[in-house]
C-alpha cells in the first residue's frame, strides 16, 4: 500500500464524522458497549498456536513470491483453497480479472471462508494473500523490480488468519465469522513510475466491495490484519480506521490492553493507508478497522524490510503473530 498519508482535507472530514458520531443513532458498532465488553470477558477464548500459524505463514512463502499471473500465485491459491475448506462451513472462490495500473490484466482470486453461515450477528476478517511484484523500496536499486517473498506484508495476516480459522473449526464462537483473504492489493504503482497512484492498491478488495460473494452480504464490523509478523510490531491506530470505526479500534486495542499487549498496541494515531479496508469501508460501507504495523522511524514508515527482498520469513517472529492472534481471538470470541 502507499505511504502514510496525513492529508488535511480527510482531518477535516474525519472531524466532521466524528461530531456527527457523537450525536444521535450512531452506526452499528454503537452496540458494543465497555459493559457488554466487560461481562463477556469471562467466556473462554480457545488458545491460540503460535508454531501454527507460523506454519501457515512458511508455507505461503515456500510457494515463492505470489504474483499475480505466476505459477507460485496459481498454486498458493489452491492450498489456501484447500486448507480453508478443511475449516470452514463454506467457501467461495472468486475468479475476476482486474486491470493494473500499468495496463496489465490480473487473473485474481478472492477466497472466502463462512463459519456459521445462520448466525446474524458477523465478523469480517480479512487480510491480502497476494505479494509485491517489485521490492521498490529496496535499498540496491538492482532490486527494484524483483518480487518479494512478502513473508510479512501478505503472509503473516494470512496466517494468522489460517489459525484463527482452524480454532473456529474447533470450537465455534457466539458469532459467525467471514474470512476474507483478498488478491492483489499490492499491484499498485511502482515507486518510479510516473503519474497517479490512486485507486492501483487493493484490487481485489475493490474487486469484492463491489461484488461480494452473497449480493446481500453484511458484517456488523470488520478487521483487516497487514504486516503483522515483525518482532516488536507496533500497531498505531490507523487514520481511516478511526475515521470510519473509531469504537472498533477503541475496543480491539481495549482487549489488547487487558491482555497485556500494550507495548504492541500503542495509543497513537497513524497516518492514513491506502489499504483493503479503505475501500470495504468506503464501498460496502461494513465499519472495518486495520491493525497494521506503523513505524514513524523508518524512512517509509512501515515494518524496515518493507516492499525489499528482506520482507523473508526470517524476519518473522511467532510472539508477535501470538501477540495479534490472541487479540482478535478474544475479540471474536467474547462477543456478547
Ligand atoms: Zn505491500
Amino acid at each position: 500500500m502507499r505511504i502514510p498519508l496525513v492529508n488535511p482535507l480527510v482531518i477535516l472530514l474525519f472531524l466532521i464524522i466524528w461530531l456527527f458520531s457523537c450525536g444521535g443513532s450512531g452506526p452499528r458498532q454503537h452496540s458494543l458497549s465497555d459493559k457488554a465488553a466487560q461481562t463477556s470477558q469471562s467466556v473462554s477464548v480457545p488458545e491460540f498456536n503460535a508454531d501454527s500459524a507460523f506454519q501457515f505463514v512458511a508455507r505461503q512463502v515456500e510457494f515463492g513470491p505470489r504474483v499475480p499471473n505466476t505459477e507460485a500465485h496459481q498454486q498458493c491459491g489452491i492450498w489456501l483453497t484447500e486448507t480453508m475448506q478443511r475449516f470452514a462451513d463454506t467457501v467461495y472462490v472468486q475468479q475476476a480479472r482486474v486491470r493494473a495500473y500499468n495496463g496489465t490484466i490480473l487473473n485474481i482470486r478472492n477466497i472466502i471462508g463462512v463459519f456459521q453461515p445462520e448466525r446474524r450477528n458477523r465478523i469480517l476478517l480479512c487480510a491480502h494473500w497476494d505479494s509485491r511484484p517489485y521490492a521498490d523500496w529496496d535499498p540496491d536499486p538492482a532490486n527494484h523490480y524483483r518480487p518479494i517473498d512478502g513473508a510479512n506484508d501478505g503472509a503473516s495476516g494470512v496466517g494468522v488468519l489460517l489459525e484463527i480459522a482452524r480454532l473456529l473449526h474447533k470450537e465455534p464462537a457466539q458469532w459467525g465469522v467471514d474470512i476474507l483473504l483478498l488478491d492483489a492489493e499490492d499491484y499498485g504503482k511502482h515507486h518510479a513510475a510516473s503519474g497517479m497512484d490512486e485507486d492501483s492498491w487493493a484490487l481485489g478488495a475493490q474487486y469484492w466491495s463491489n461484488n461480494p460473494h452473497r449480493i446481500d452480504y453484511n458484517a456488523n464490523f470488520g478487521i483487516l490484519l497487514d504486516m503483522v509478523g515483525a518482532s516488536h510490531a507496533t500497531f498505531k491506530k490507523e487514520g481511516y480506521s478511526m475515521m470510519y470505526a473509531p469504537n472498533i479500534v477503541r475496543n480491539v486495542w481495549n482487549k489488547a490492553q487487558q491482555l497485556g499487549f500494550g507495548n504492541y498496541f500503542i495509543n497513537q494515531e497513524g497516518g492514513f493507508i491506502t489499504d483493503d479496508h479503505y475501500y470495504i469501508n468506503k464501498i460496502r460501507n461494513i465499519p472495518t478497522i486495520n491493525i497494521i504495523h506503523l513505524d514513524s522511524s523508518t524512512r517509509h514508515g512501515f515494518f524496515p524490510q518493507w516492499h525489499t527482498i528482506d520482507d523473508t520469513i526470517d524476519y518473522i517472529d511467532p510472539q508477535t503473530l501470538s501477540v495479534v492472534g490472541r487479540t482478535v481471538s478474544a475479540v471474536i470470541y467474547q462477543q456478547p
